[in-house]
């Protein structure tokens, strides 16, 4: 088949699209009635669960309290009949390994019952306990292949569901994953754990307050998820979409973003129909999808939850994340979570919205109306910006991936340098306290628009900065460097262990005021305040992250601006990091340690094939047909020649030139490769600092070449085509 016919043929299958299935109908089967109908849920144990059984579940799902395992045989019964009324045939722990990723191991509830027949069984031990052959997930050498047992355990916090297939359906319970000497080898263990110390030491400095609540202290998370949606057709065409999850090569496309007229366009009825879809699977395993629209860069789009406890809120976001990418294919299309799936028009992130609190006191970053007068408020929130600027770098390092990288810093996403924006109401009341004199709190306004039959709005007291990588939005912190593909746990774990220590240093000084009156307590508050204040001052930047200007002043404040991976993680292994994560046994040393090893690991293996498919690309696709094109001119410049006409050889001679340069540049790509240098963090930048520029390289020819090969020669679908045709 020549170039073009598979362009082609992608674009006849694009405009013959017919949808596979009949189409939802929501009048007929309410939402509300679909809502949570896949979930073991609250209501369905106390539904079907023996009442004692079922108190004793609640006490540990809503209070934190030790799991009795007694109860398991009666659960593991129960779940497996409503599992069977559904349809299940299998159970599966689930499990959220180092890779990020979604991992799941099935096995049939039958068992022989030794008369050729066979019955359905699930008992609490195979509830509670799972043991998949843990010995090809990455453990960074906490634990050597020989030794390969891994345990899954029953996370009772987060509720087992059913999950649909065209030929049946199976219970997904999940779970967390350790070694088989209790070491964390994925992302939900050490969440549980973080959660369990920010319970300790919010309630503590809550007490000082005379705040008492009955519910554990927790994060709550609400992740806003991009995407982006391209045919089938054309990814199965590009080999880099297809193995890299990105385009490695591709000329820009002379329309890309400048227009801004894709973002919150009216939505495409083929991918709008796949959203309505993605939705229905989310509604039925009880994730609370709320928003959808069009973002920024042609092709991408965000669906973004309503927030939830921070556990669930990560089990959800992997659900939503297989989701979009099942749903996808239903629909004809590929769902791109990478973060820079084309250059040259914005990338993919991830913003987690994050508080912490709980359902009888809400957000304990609520300031209120007059937050100069809410000291348990200023004390919460100095305490986060407390947190930032003694272990930002920790955060970034939760961010660091090889397709984050492209994004951070690239005036799409903030940079590699954390910050904290908080508006001009907060700065007005911070300064007011560093000076020492607290008095009031900048009033909202109404907004007047001008229109009299339009309603009167209030103004907000401060707007929104999109820069920041971490902005003050009302009643929570947006965390917005963290990457679409990624896990939200990393950066929650982070946060929670963070928010830690410094509501641990808060409770331990103002503990020290002995008793006092509340006069006394206040100015203990206040003094407090003050110095927190003062010393988190540097990375208060309300200003535009993007700049150049704020790059040069973060420098002068002493802020970290760690750029790239290989940068930022071995923060993971630094010392304030590991004393932090052992006092509130977060992660041990040996685990933060098995951490860095597995992403440093990740990254090397990420950009390796993507540099081994740069090279066979350029040489079995982009070179034959630039040749052909060749040929073409030099037979064209021939021919004229012999009839005696001056031809101009220009195209020729641009061809020829760009050619030779690619495959110098190939050559060039393919000698760094052979060589690799040391331990994995000096490989890792080495990959970095050598492999990715080389890379580089080649596309930067490989594209010019795409630029002026004739067309119907061009192999590939182009930026155009993937961005533009649904
Ligand atoms: P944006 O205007 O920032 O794009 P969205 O509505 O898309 O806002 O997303 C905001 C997210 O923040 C939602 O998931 C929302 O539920 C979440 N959110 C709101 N309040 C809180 C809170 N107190 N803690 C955590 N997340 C919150
Ligand atoms: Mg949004």
């Amino acid at each position: 088949m020549s170039g073009i016919q598979a362009r082609l043929n992608a674009i006849s299958a694009i405009i013959d699209y017919k949808p596979s299935h009949p189409p939802l109908n929501f009048s007929e089967t309410k939402p509300t009635e679909v809502f949570g109908s896949n979930v073991f849920s609250n209501s369905v144990m106390k539904e079907r669960l023996p009442k004692d059984v079922y108190k004793s579940l609640k006490k540990t799902i809503a209070y934190g309290e030790k799991l009795d395992a007694s109860v398991a045989d009666v659960v593991a019964n129960t779940m497996k009949d409503w599992a069977i009324e559904k349809g299940a045939t299998h159970f599966t722990h689930v499990f959220y390994p180092l890779t990020g990723l979604t991992a799941e191991k099935h096995d049939s509830f039958l068992v022989p019952d030794g008369e050729g027949g066979a019955l359905a069984e699930f008992s609490g031990k195979l509830l509670i306990q799972g043991e998949p052959d843990a010995s090809s997930f990455p453990s960074g050498g906490l634990r050597a292949t020989f030794e390969a047992r891994g345990y899954t355990a029953w996370d009772v916090t987060s509720p087992a569901f059913i999950l649909e297939n065209p030929n049946g359906t199976f219970l997904c319970i999940p779970t967390a994953f350790v070694s088989w000497t209790g070491e964390a080898l994925d992302k939900k263990t050490p969440l549980l754990r973080s959660l369990q110390a920010l319970n300790k030491e919010a309630k503590r400095v809550l007490k000082l307050f005379g705040v008492n609540t009955k519910l554990p202290i927790t994060s709550f998370a609400g992740p806003e998820q991009e995407y982006f949606l391209v045919d089938r057709n054309f990814a199965f065409a590009r080999p880099d979409l297809l193995l890299a999850g990105r385009t490695l090569f591709g000329a820009p496309s002379a329309k890309g973003q400048q227009f801004d007229d894709q973002y919150f366009g009216s939505i495409n009825r083929r991918v709008l129909a796949f959203m309505m879809d993605v939705e229905r699977e989310l509604y039925k395993l009880g994730v609370p999808v709320k928003t959808r629209h069009n973002e920024v860069a042609p092709a991408q789009f965000e669906i973004a939850p309503i927030f939830e406890q921070g556990n669930l809120a990560t089990d959800h976001n992997q659900l939503v994340m297989t989701t979009l990418q099942t749903v996808a294919k239903r629909y004809g299309m590929i769902c791109l979570l990478h973060e820079k799936p084309f250059a040259g028009i914005n990338g993919s992130g991830k913003h987690l919205n994050y508080s912490i609190g709980n359902a009888e006191l809400g957000s304990l970053f609520d300031p209120g109306e007059t937050p100069h007068a809410n000291a348990q408020f200023l004390v919460f929130c100095a305490a986060a910006l407390r947190a930032l600027h003694k272990y930002g770098a920790l955060l970034r390092a939760t961010v660091g991936s090889a397709s984050n990288d492209h994004r951070l810093g690239a005036n799409e996403a903030p940079p590699a340098i954390m910050s904290a924006y908080v508006g001009e109401q907060l700065t007005d009341v911070f300064d007011q306290i560093k000076k020492g004199d607290l008095k009031s709190s900048k009033k909202k306004d109404a907004m007047n628009i001008g229109v009299d039959t339009l309603p009167p709005l209030p103004m907000d007291p401060g707007d929104r900065n999109r820069t920041s990588p971490f902005a003050f939005t009302g009643n929570r912190f947006e965390f917005r460097a963290v990457g679409s593909s990624h896990s939200i746990a990393g950066a929650q774990v982070a946060l929670n262990t963070m928010m830690s220590e410094s509501l641990d240093y808060v409770a331990t000084e103002l503990e020290k005021l002995g008793r006092v009156n509340k006069t006394q307590f206040n100015e203990g508050v206040q003094k407090l305040l003050q110095k927190m204040l003062k010393e988190s001052d540097p990375i208060i930047f309300n200003g535009d992250g993007y700049s150049e200007a704020w790059h040069k002043e973060a420098k002068k404040r002493g802020l970290p601006n760690l750029k790239t991976t290989p940068d930022a993680l071995p923060v993971l292994t630094s010392k304030e990091v590991v004393t932090l994560f052992s006092k509130y046994n977060v992660l041990s040393e040996a685990e933060l340690k098995s951490r860095q090893e597995t992403y440093l690991e990740q990254y090397v293996l990420t950009l390796d094939v993507e540099a081994n498919l740069v090279i066979r690309m350029a040489r079995t696709i982009f070179f034959p047909a630039a040749m052909r094109y060749q040929g073409q001119l030099a037979e064209t410049c021939a021919s004229l020649k012999a009839i005696g006409r001056d031809f101009k050889m220009v195209a020729l001679e641009d061809v020829t030139t760009k050619l030779r340069s690619m495959q110098e540049a190939v050559d060039a790509l393919e000698k760094l490769l052979a060589h690799e240098g040391g331990d994995t963090l000096a490989h890792a930048k080495y990959m970095c600092d050598k492999v990715l520029p080389a890379m580089n390289k080649v596309r930067e020819y490989a594209d010019a070449l795409e630029t002026v090969v004739a067309d119907d020669l061009w192999p590939l679908p182009s930026y155009q085509e993937m961005l533009f045709i649904r």
